[in-house]
């Protein structure tokens, strides 16, 4: 008989199950530092690495090995390994096989801590970091006309929700001779897969829709046997950059309901997305699954869902400066006035959050750079929760009412 192709959502219940003796239903919980030989004989065979067993958890645990098992299997990746952050993934994705001299090539809307490592790391190690705007396919074949050793990108971006061309971009990539990894965070292991778009390797920050209750952090990076557990994995287990057991456990059964909540999610961020976009208080909103997003034919084929956040520019009056006072202030009231959706710069999560990119994730950008990717003081990042969706279209509603 064949074997099954399971999907990802039967993967998430029935991988990375090692059952202990005690057969229980629910993963057990490794909460160990590290693990004790059966003899000294056995240990200097670990030590010398002629038998493969768990030996410290810095380098490996059974949950934390379990959560990448069933993370690689939703993914389609070879390997996945696991990190105490998204920034950790991001951090050691590039940083274990970038070195003095080195090409990296990325686009320019960045997750503002990515940018931080890039600028005041990566460049004081010798890494030759260009950027390009990652809609402009003249911008990409100019970039990569010359060699590179990796391309950074992330699809959709963070807030203004560009959906970059990933086929284009892994093949430009690859004539290269760089490897293309892409930060899939926005879109989730559910409604896009980068590896079978062209790339090499994806890292996610698990904390947002993994988690998606708020409580932990946690990073993975997936791609190849040869990359994941070559440079990733001695780097992490020697810079200790651990994701810790419990952490891991929460993620792990994070995923068993990843689908259920990213699904439920995304389909009230449709519903919600294309009732704002005639609402007389919205300017203009950007949904990668809407047809009135600039990148939307791509966005169809290259996302199966597109994803939990809806990025709104308020509309505040005729003639009022968008990047003024009096538009922050209309933007202010706006959130101030939900009572469902939480001010934070979280997202993902399955409460709702309004986040005030201008004043917050992209507040060290100057007036100029923010305009240039489109953010204003009326921009506004929902990211829409698992509340019921009449709710929080009345809750909309009314806080639109007071912009
Ligand atoms: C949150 C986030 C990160 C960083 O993840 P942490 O878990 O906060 O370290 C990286 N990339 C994107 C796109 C993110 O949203």
């Amino acid at each position: 008989m064949d074997t099954p192709i399971l999907s990802p959502e039967t993967l998430a219940l029935h991988t990375g199950i090692h059952r202990s003796e005690a057969n229980e239903m629910s993963e057990g919980m490794y909460l160990t530092q590290g693990y004790a030989y059966e003899s000294a004989e056995q240990a200097r065979d670990a030590f010398a690495g002629d038998i493969d067993i768990y030996m410290y958890s810095r380098y490996a645990n059974p949950t934390v090995t379990a959560f990448e098992e069933r993370l690689a299997a939703i993914e389609g990746a070879e390997r996945c390994f696991a990190t105490s952050t998204g920034m950790s993934a991001v951090f050691v994705a590039l940083g274990s096989i970038l070195g003095s001299g080195d090409r990296l090539v990325a686009a320019k809307a960045l997750f503002g801590s990515t940018l931080q490592t890039f600028t005041n790391f990566f460049e004081k190690w010798g890494i030759q970091i260009d950027y390009v705007d990652g809609n402009s396919a003249e911008e990409w074949e100019t970039a990569l006309a010359t060699p590179a050793k990796v391309v950074f990108i992330e699809s959709p971006t963070n807030p203004m929700q560009d959906v970059l061309d990933i086929p284009f971009i892994a093949s430009l990539a690859h004539s290269a001779g760089a490897m293309l990894i892409v930060d899939n965070v926005f879109a989730t292991p559910l409604g896009q897969k980068p590896l079978e778009l062209g790339a090499d390797a994806v890292v996610y920050s698990a904390t947002k829709h993994i988690d998606g209750q708020g409580r932990v952090l946690g990073g993975a990076i997936l791609g190849t046997d040869e990359y994941v557990y070559g440079p990733v994995r001695q780097m992490v287990r020697n810079m200790g950059a651990t994701i810790s057991p419990f952490n891991a456990w929460v993620l792990l059964k994070g995923l068993e309901t990843l689908g259920v909540r990213v699904r439920a999610q995304a389909a009230s961020a449709l519903d919600l997305a294309s009732w704002l976009e005639h609402h007389p208080k919205i300017d203009s909103l950007r949904y990668p699954l809407l047809p009135s997003h600039p990148h939307y034919e791509r966005a169809v084929k290259q996302m199966t869902l597109g994803g939990t956040l809806v990025t709104v520019d308020l509309f505040v009056g005729e003639g009022v400066d968008r990047a003024g006072a009096e538009a922050q202030a209309a933007a202010f009231r706006f959130m101030n006035g939900l009572s469902l959706f939480t001010v934070s710069n979280n997202l993902g999560d399955a409460k709702s959050i309004s986040t005030h990119p201008a004043t917050s994730t992209h507040n060290k950008l100057s007036v100029e750079e923010r305009a240039a990717v489109d953010i204003y003081e009326t921009t506004v990042r929902l990211s829409i929760g698992l509340e019921n969706v009449e709710d929080l279209r009345r809750d909309l509603d009314h806080a639109l009412s007071l912009v």
